[in-house]
């Protein structure tokens, strides 16, 4: 069993969160941060967050 790891999903100030995104075009799954977030693939920018 792990005893520590609890502070790990803390959003610390001065970074921004990493979300999942998939792109409506490709359908390419990645990480993405911040607001203006593009496909890495297809350079699209029609994506979605998913979870
Ligand atoms: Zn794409």
């Amino acid at each position: 069993m792990c005893s520590v790891g609890d502070a790990f999903d803390i959003d610390m100030d001065g970074k921004l969160p990493v979300k999942d995104y998939s792109c409506k075009d490709c359908g390419t799954k990645f990480k993405g941060i911040g607001k203006n977030v593009k496909c890495p693939s297809c350079q699209s920018k029609n994506v979605a967050e998913s979870k």
